[in-house]
């Protein structure tokens, strides 16, 4: 063999190599996760770069997801698995990690995103957790993705992964959230208010309770839009669940949680427990029964019989209800049915126009 083939041998397989390298590089991250609310916010900052799947259907109860064996196929090729964390998973996420036999993904792998990491947690027992207190986690309440400030936590958390496993995309994946970011604070404050202080202040305002006399005192009020400014009328009311899902969404703006329709977390209604319900309602002057579209309206029509309640059935998660096709539209229909069912429709007015914008 001379010399000059020699050189021409290697650089064509030097050019293999490279080719072999950009095709890899090129080829989109494959994401599985547990629920459609983690797949939309990979998709929004993952982008192109990603291909993601979700194990669980937004009109599925979060909780109690079959292992299927198609769940482990699915796991199989991924290279990065997104879970909610705090126990949500505890039920099937095992067995299907065990099945998918991808080492890539197990806990504590960079291919494992467990996302509670950095969010805000509420009900986190201080005490043993025991059996008799239902479905309690003894980690805190694991539905914590309906606080939007959290949401904005988890996109983060999420570019972060993406772009350690793939670093060639990480700019991509710093732009992505950069506009979602952008985007959740519009939606939650207004643009005019996101554009005059900036989404970190004003969440670091709302955080501290400072947000309104803040406002006032630099006269800037009239600028609040968004989910904000449609809750506000709402703020101070009680309101009762079937599910203790919903307490990150109404500690976020004001509301409260007086009670729920399970007597304890994950067991059903009682005739005796929906008795105590109905005397706290009428005591409380309770206006709204709020549920997922995957559990059984009967308790809930039988209270609102009694009370005169209105029952407002509406998705906690990505696909639950059709309204609800990404994170910041389906925060868009709980705020919108919220205001509906409370009375507010002049704030909800403000809401779309905020969103239209
Ligand atoms: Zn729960």
């Amino acid at each position: 063999m001379n010399t000059s083939f020699k050189i021409a041998a290697a650089a064509s397989v030097l050019g293999l190599w490279l080719l072999a390298d950009i095709s890899r590089a090129a080829e989109p991250l494959t994401v599985v996760t547990t629920t459609p609310t983690l797949k939309s916010l990979v998709e929004a900052v993952g982008g192109d770069k990603v291909k993601v799947a979700s194990i669980g259907a937004g009109d599925e109860d979060p909780h109690f997801i079959q292992a299927k064996p198609s769940f482990m196929v699915l796991a199989r090729k991924a290279d990065l698995w997104v879970r909610v964390g705090m126990e949500l998973e505890i039920g099937y996420e095992g067995l299907i990690l065990d099945g998918s036999r991808n080492g890539k993904i197990r806990v504590g792998q960079p291919g494992h995103l467990d996302v509670s990491e950095k969010v805000i947690k509420l009900e986190v027992p201080t005490g043993k957790v025991t059996r008799d207190m239902g479905d309690v986690h003894p980690l805190g309440n694991p539905h914590y993705w309906l606080d939007p400030l959290n949401g904005r936590i988890m996109a983060r958390e999420i570019a972060d992964r993406l772009a350690q496993l793939d670093p060639n995309d990480a700019a991509a994946f710093a732009q992505n959230y950069k506009a979602f970011e952008k985007a959740l604070d519009e939606r939650m404050f207004g643009p005019e208010l996101v554009a005059t202080l900036g989404g970190d202040k004003l969440w670091a305002l709302q955080l501290r309770h400072q947000l309104l006399p803040y406002l006032d005192e630099s006269k800037l009020r009239g600028k609040l839009g968004g989910w904000q400014a449609a809750m506000l009328p709402l703020a101070g009311q009680s309101i009762i669940t079937q599910h203790k899902s919903w307490g990150y969404f109404t500690n976020r703006f004001g509301l409260s949680v007086a009670g729920e329709l399970e007597p304890k977390p994950g067991i059903p209604p009682t005739a005796a427990h929906l008795a105590e319900t109905i005397e706290l309602i009428k005591r409380n002057g309770i206006k709204v029964i709020l549920l997922e579209p995957f559990y059984e309206r009967k308790a809930a029509d039988n209270v609102r019989q009694k009370t005169g309640a209105k029952v407002v059935v509406c998705a906690s998660a990505v696909g639950g209800q059709k309204e609800a096709t990404d994170y910041l539209a389906l925060m868009d229909l709980i705020v919108n049915k919220l205001s509906d069912a409370l009375g507010a429709p002049a704030a909800r007015a403000t809401a779309s126009q905020a969103t239209l914008r």
